[in-house]
């Protein structure tokens, strides 16, 4: 979204196609830098309460330096139902963790819903136990972290090792992301947030394809996303699982990786045209779904994040004790 090639009424055009009926449940903003096109962010928001759907960012805040929040920005965070600060040991060189807290602390006082998300190298990284104690020490309980692995993807991709792989028999391993249908800066809409796919940096797989918002519709986007015969298997099986089954195929490339071959696999996508028709596949899918939903947001920061520090993404909600209390 931080491109002025791309101007904000395409995508008010398109958050303008959210109906109460459709609606995303959430409308999540990121960038780049969101924040740097902070009415955009906020009509976005306004337009997604209007129908119902809650609003997320995630923001480096390059502005932390300055006193206060500026007024444009603070508009924007305030139109939106949550705000999540994105951090990391690199970042900490540009925005330092002082600045941080000080702005936490000013939407906090608000009584603003914020949380932060952090990137460390791996479970044993001293940075993310350091990072973590330092926001317990100032916030207590109250703010919810999300911690996530680094990837050699995007700006890490010029100096992080991809190690090699080991092969070792698939076994199903659902994606949960391939249902996020994701607005990229150029408009362009795919089905899972993937860095690689998102930048170019691989061929557009053709079934994450999902539209451009100057041409589709949100409707259209959601009927894509939902209906899609191999978006669907790749949510109950995952990519590996799929590959083996219908390309004979065990890949020690990597989960994604497998995702993108997929499209490439001739017979693939019919084979699994098939499989999702049967009676035992409908079952299996909604058992996947109630499975992701039952595991909650510990189950998918386990999954997605750091296990060891998935606990922090529930800090600050109501505890089901207090919920008893209040009635
Ligand atoms: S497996 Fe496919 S759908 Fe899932 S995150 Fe990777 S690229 Fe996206």
């Amino acid at each position: 979204m931080d491109s002025e090639q791309y101007p904000s009424r395409m995508f008010l055009r398109f958050a303008d196609t959210f109906t109460p009926q459709n609606r995303p449940e959430l409308t999540l903003m990121s960038g780049g830098e969101v924040m740097l096109r902070p009415r955009l962010v906020r009509d976005i928001a306004e337009r997604a309460r209007a129908v119902g759907s809650r609003s997320y960012a995630l923001s480096g805040l390059f502005f932390a330096r300055k006193p206060r929040i500026p007024g444009p920005i603070r508009e924007a965070v305030d139109a939106l139902d949550h705000f999540s600060v994105s951090t990391d040991r690199f970042h900490e060189e540009e925005v330092d963790r002082a600045a941080v807290f000080r702005v936490l602390h000013e939407l906090l006082d608000d009584g603003k819903d914020v949380s932060v998300q952090i990137t460390g190298e791996g479970p044993d990284d001293p940075y993310l136990a350091d990072v973590t104690a330092a926001v317990r020490r100032e916030f207590g309980d109250r703010v919810p972290m999300l911690v996530v692995p680094l990837v050699p993807m995007g700006r890490a991709r010029e100096w992080m090792e991809r190690r090699p792989l080991v092969a070792y028999p698939p076994t199903a391993a659902p994606c949960s992301l391939a249902c996020w249908p994701v607005i990229g800066f150029n408009g362009q809409v795919i089905a899972c947030g993937n860095q690689d796919v998102m930048d170019g940096t691989v061929p557009m797989p053709p079934h994450l394809f999902l539209g451009h918002i100057a041409r589709d519709d949100w409707e259209t986007v959601r009927q894509r996303v939902t209906g899609s015969p191999i978006l669907q298997a790749i949510r109950t099986y995952g990519p590996e699982y799929l590959m083996e089954r219908f390309a004979g195929e065990r890949t020690c490339e990597g989960y994604c990786a497998s995702c993108w071959k997929a499209a490439k696999t001739p017979g693939l996508r019919e084979s699994v045209k098939e499989l999702v028709l049967l009676p035992s596949a409908v079952a299996m899918r909604e058992a996947v779904e109630q499975m992701a939903a039952d595991a909650g947001p510990v189950g998918f920061a386990r999954r997605w994040g750091i296990g060891r520090y998935a606990d922090l993404v529930t800090l600050g909600a109501p505890r089901e004790r207090d919920l008893a209390c209040t009635g």
